[in-house]
């Protein structure tokens, strides 16, 4: 079964029409922006949404929202993770409005610094408790960043390696591509395709190998220049891509045998549980990255170390220039980011609320793999804890160049603003749906129906 691109043109075209007739206040929303805001927008990568102008929010609570025009939206992009406690959940709220009475930000600790820290260790301090030294961001982008920074100064070596089609926030070092192999099997390191200014080519910091190939890794890492392994548990931002089985122990042991710390960076993959994949699947790195989600929508990151990764990263770092060396910021740690963190942990994303987001991103899964059984399409889907995703080809990747190979833009575009027309969003850099606590099987089956309708149009003749 393929499908004609003259069909999926037809098809936006369609979709186009409804949407634009179903949203005239947000089209004039829009076109204020414009006035103000490169694209119209207040971060240019909110143009990527599908139709000729963005949605524009007018209320958003639990796992929906309502736009600008009145209509109400199931929301299973949930801000790509950002929201995926679901949208102002009642005890963040609580929590961070007694928090802006008392001060939000005063670049001093409080008393809620240590709990949190306590409790990220608890869920993902790894199979033997080792990460237990964290510190907070607004961001898992300086998260990470921060964590790199670390590394290098703890080996004193220059490179950073990161996995093809990686993502992790507006980091440097991570965008890069790998573009084959040199005649001695070296990584040839190009930017990635649309990468902004990078500062230097990237092949200067970065070595880039293939997802799951531990053959390339071993190559790589021998040559004894990387400092940190900075990975996804599982590629989330391509699709999703899973380790293949035995992929992390050997991971861990590479990294240790070459000297060289593992970063994971949980930031998308704590969808696979309270404790993210670290606990799921008994994973022990030197360091781990979370972000957006752990503030239940209000601005965090968190970076957690080992001890020996702290002792060897700060052993130089001398108290008169610890303001000065790259790491932090002045908003960095605020009373109002670790309030919001203490609730959420605490009171949102507990144990019960993973048993039905996961329970439900099954249903989600199973909704569509019939769709996709029944119309004959040759796609696929994956699920992972809470999210869950389908590509466009018929097997599951194994590595990110495959993910990427099977991507198809204006197909995607198609399926997103039709999905919008059933007053669904999902994330629009792939097709991913998350759950939160607040998503109901409603919700997931009002996708199904939806995602059978677009199968259908695809399949049938003009
Ligand atoms: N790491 C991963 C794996 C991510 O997917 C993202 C963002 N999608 C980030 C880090 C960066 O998060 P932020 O944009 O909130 O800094």
């Amino acid at each position: 079964m393929s499908i004609s691109h003259e069909r999926v043109a037809e098809g936006i075209a369609r979709e186009t029409e409804a949407y634009v007739a179903a949203h005239p206040r947000c089209a004039e929303l829009a076109a204020a922006g414009r006035e103000h805001m490169p694209g119209g927008v207040p971060m240019s990568w909110m143009v990527k949404w599908p139709g000729p102008f963005p949605l524009h929010v007018a209320e958003a609570q639990g796992a929906h929202f309502s736009c600008a025009d009145g209509i109400e939206h199931s929301d299973l992009c949930l801000g790509d993770t950002g929201a995926m406690c679901g949208h102002s959940p009642e005890p963040v709220v609580r929590a961070v409005r007694e928090q802006v009475g008392r001060g939000i930000t005063a670049m001093l600790p409080t008393a809620d610094a240590a709990p949190v820290a306590a409790e990220l260790t608890r869920r993902f301090g790894g199979v033997r408790g080792a990460v237990r030294r964290w510190q907070f961001t607004l961001t898992a982008t300086d998260a990470n960043r921060h964590v790199l920074r670390y590394a290098r100064a703890a080996t004193g070596r220059p490179k950073v390696l990161v996995f093809d089609w990686c993502y992790h926030g507006t980091v440097d070092e991570a965008f890069a591509n790998l573009d084959g192999f040199g005649p001695d099997g070296e990584p040839i390191v190009v930017a990635r395709r649309g990468n902004i200014g990078p500062p230097v080519d990237p092949a200067v910091t970065t070595v880039v190998v293939p997802f799951n190939d531990l053959e390339a890794l071993e190559r790589a890492l021998a040559r004894g220049d990387v400092a940190a392994v900075l990975a996804e548990p599982a590629l989330t931002n391509i699709g999703i891509v899973l380790p293949d089985p035995g992929f992390h122990e050997a991971l861990r042991a590479l990294t240790r045998q070459y000297g060289t710390w593992l970063v994971l960076d949980e930031t998308h993959t704590l969808c696979a549980g309270p404790g993210g994949a670290i606990a799921a699947w008994g994973l022990d790195p030197d360091a781990v990255v979370l972000g957006k989600t752990i503030g239940g929508g209000i601005p965090i990151g968190a970076f957690g170390m080992t001890e020996a990764f702290v002792s060897a990263a700060t052993a130089d770092v001398e108290l008169e220039q610890v303001d000065v060396g790259g790491i932090g910021g002045t908003l960095a740690g605020n009373a109002l980011s670790l309030a919001a963190a203490r609730a959420t942990l605490d009171e949102v994303l507990v144990n019960e609320a993973f048993e039905r987001m996961i329970e439900l991103s099954g249903r989600w899964t199973q909704g569509v793999q019939d769709v996709i059984d029944s119309s004959g399409l040759p796609w696929h889907v994956t699920q992972l804890g809470a999210r869950a995703e389908y590509a466009f080809s018929p097997e599951p990747p194994r590595t990110g160049a495959e993910a990427a190979e099977a991507d198809d833009f204006e197909l995607q575009q198609y399926l997103h603003l039709q999905a919008l027309t059933h007053g669904i969003l999902l994330t629009p850099f792939h097709n991913m749906a998350l759950m939160s606590p607040a998503t109901s099987a409603a919700d997931v089956d009002a996708h199904s129906e939806a995602f059978a309708a677009a199968a259908q149009f695809l399949t049938t003749a003009s």
